[in-house]
């Protein structure tokens, strides 16, 4: 006699699923965005990195070590953007070998303002939306943990949160109590704990 299947085992693996597919379409959207404007999804990925991230210096070192991919492709990635005229490439004040990376007028012009997920993400509810972040935290949290990978300045694994990654959340260094809404997974501040 069989035995019957867990009904939690299920769900999970039925939200293991969803969320992957969410990750596929999202992929392909970006592959049909990157299609209109001629560059790859990858290269999509690296103008979005510095868009997100203008008042900090971005190089190819850096996009490597956050994007996950080697050096030498994103290397390629970045001398074709700068090539289209997409990316400017600047001296690092800071460092003479190395280069800092900027969107050009022209990139600026082509980014769209947000995603199809974007807008797709702003039709929940917003008691919705703060369950969704607090529930795909805790599943980021999980995987960075157990793979130990090296991504993500989040505020669960920082040395200033102080909280109980539920209900309760404070950062040390702001010296404040965070919202749902206000917890962060790409934080300039962040420390490891
Ligand atoms: S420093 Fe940033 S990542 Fe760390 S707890 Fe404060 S807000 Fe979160």
């Amino acid at each position: 006699m069989g035995t019957a299947a867990n009904p939690n085992t299920a769900l999970d693996h039925h939200l293991a699923t969803v969320l992957e597919r969410i990750g596929e379409v999202s992929r392909a959207l970006r592959l049909r965005e990157a299609g209109e404007a001629d560059i790859s999804p990858l290269q999509l990925r690296i103008m979005g990195f510095i868009a997100d991230h203008p008042d900090t210096q971005v190089g190819v070192a850096r996009l490597s070590d956050e994007l996950q991919i080697s050096r030498p492709t994103i290397s390629v990635s970045v001398r074709l953007l700068v090539e289209q005229g997409l990316l400017l490439r600047r001296a690092d004040p800071a460092d003479q070998r190395g280069h800092t990376l900027r969107l050009s007028a022209k990139a600026l012009r082509g980014m769209t303002a947000g995603s199809p997920l974007d807008d797709a993400v702003a039709a929940l509810a917003p008691s919705c939306k703060e369950a969704l972040l607090l529930a795909l935290m805790q599943v980021l949290h999980q995987l960075v943990g157990s793979r130990k990978l090296q991504v993500q300045r989040m505020c669960w694994t920082c040395a200033h949160y102080d909280g109980d990654r539920k209900e309760h959340h404070r950062c040390l260094l702001l010296k404040k109590t965070l919202k749902v809404r206000e917890l962060r997974t790409d934080c300039a501040e962040y420390e490891a704990a």
